[in-house]
């Protein structure tokens, strides 16, 4: 578990830390305990998440276990850094869906002295790297990945795998069309689904 008092930076200096892995592995969970652990602190907290996220709610990170810590909706990455003065710790849900501009947002905040916490999914669907994660996971000093449980084996998994034929990346609201799958099993299910298209 990631804990805050193993952290040996100066008083004055800002650091960011990704938390990623597939969808129903508990990102937004752990996001929300540290946001927690930093409003005991007497921090003073900011939540953002993308627009296109409003699977259930305008104003709340919502997590799949209704642990809720109220956010704000953003149309860009730009707009975080114009809301985030006098805060000291920055969350920053579904990271997947910004532009790549978040990437520079993100190392502006903690260069000013933020504590920059960022949750987003690793892969699409496809199991591409998906949006700015990437380039996130390389400038953050501390990386967390998390893991659901593969809905077949009951091992580890890491893929989203998307259960409807629908091609399109972002597909809004419907939770209920991925599974996650460990890669075997991931795997399986491409090569059954190359035979039945053949
Ligand atoms: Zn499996």
């Amino acid at each position: 578990m990631f804990l805050e008092d193993t952290i040996k930076h100066s008083k004055k200096g800002g650091w960011i830390e990704v938390i990623c892995g597939s969808m129903f592995s508990g990102k937004t969970e752990e996001l929300i305990r540290r946001l927690r652990r930093a409003e005991f602190a007497r921090l003073r907290v900011e939540i953002f998440k993308p627009k296109i996220d409003v699977r259930y709610s305008e104003e709340h990170v919502v997590s799949h276990d209704e642990n809720s810590i109220s956010s704000t909706a953003v149309d860009s990455a730009q707009n975080i850094l114009l809301l985030s003065g006098d805060v000291d710790v920055v969350g920053i849900d579904e990271a997947q869906f910004f532009d790549n501009g978040l990437v520079e947002v993100c190392n502006t905040l903690a260069n000013s002295g933020l504590r920059v916490i960022v949750a987003g999914l690793d892969m699409d669907f496809r199991g591409k790297p998906f949006g700015p994660i990437p380039s996130l996971l390389a400038i953050a000093e501390y990386v967390t990945k998390v893991h659901a449980i593969c809905v077949r084996c009951g091992s580890l998994a890491n893929h989203s795998h998307r259960t409807s034929e629908d091609e399109k990346l972002v597909v809004l609201g419907e939770t209920n069309i991925y599974e996650p799958l460990c890669r075997k099993c991931y795997q399986d299910d491409l090569s059954a689904e190359k035979k039945r298209k053949r």
